[in-house]
């Protein structure tokens, strides 16, 4: 059985259209049109992946977000929006959104999108256990931990996370990034890669341990971490 993806858009053409797509993929898919059958659908089953519409009828998308989010963190949540402003796109992703796609979009490149959120990443070191400082990666159990205290971390925070400390003291390329925690396919705005970064360093800083790793932004080429 394919992955189970949950459409939530209250346009009836495109969320037919999406119904119909996604189900000649291959995958198992539900749609609602509202952000009470949402919440719904998730009391059923959670499923691998949310496209979510943020205009909807009854609740704002945003704040929907923000809810499947806290009920599912392992769920891919990609928001669908017409908004264009950058600050709505920012808002979405600290919703704990892992990416969103412009309306109007490309059924093709809405495809490859959920295609590169369902595929299990590709990290070279997966099994083992990495470390930087005082952050210790156990990479086959998926779990973080600064100090004594574990990280709650999205997916790709995780893997984020998996490669800066692999490579730790060494400057990694953005698209390296893009390429080993995303896809290789990936023709979205690497915005999402700030985002997570940004998240994923304010997770880092509000852990005092003696000897915390830092997230350096290294300007037109990428990221590195430091230990201190
Ligand atoms: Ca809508």
């Amino acid at each position: 059985m394919g992955a189970e993806i949950l459409v939530v858009e209250d346009d009836p053409t495109i969320g037919r259209s999406l119904e119909q797509a996604l189900t000649g993929e291959g995958y198992d898919v539900a749609h609602v049109t509202d952000a009470a059958s949402a919440r719904e659908a998730f009391t059923v089953a959670v499923p691998d992946l949310v496209l979510l519409d943020l205009g909807l009828p009854d609740v704002d998308g945003v704040e929907l977000c923000r809810e499947l989010r806290a009920l599912a963190p392992a769920t891919s949540i990609v928001v669908l929006t017409a908004r264009q402003e950058e600050a709505d796109i920012v808002v979405g992703l600290d919703a704990g959104a892992d990416d969103y796609i412009s309306k109007p979009f490309r059924l093709a490149e809405l495809l490859a999108r959920v295609r590169a959120h369902l595929r299990r990443p590709e990290l070279h070191l997966v099994g083992e256990r990495v470390t930087a400082g005082d952050v210790d990666v156990d990479v086959a159990a998926r779990r973080a931990w600064a100090g004594p205290r574990e990280l709650a971390l999205r997916p790709r925070e995780f893997d984020l996370l998996v490669l800066l400390v692999s490579e730790a003291g060494r400057a990694i390329s953005r698209e390296r990034i893009m390429d080993e925690v995303w896809d290789e396919n990936w023709h979205g705005s690497t915005k999402t890669l700030d985002v997570h970064v940004s998240t994923l360093r304010r997770k880092l800083e509000e852990q005092s341990t003696p000897s915390r790793p830092t997230i350096t932004g290294l300007p037109r080429f990428g990221y590195r971490l430091d230990v201190e």
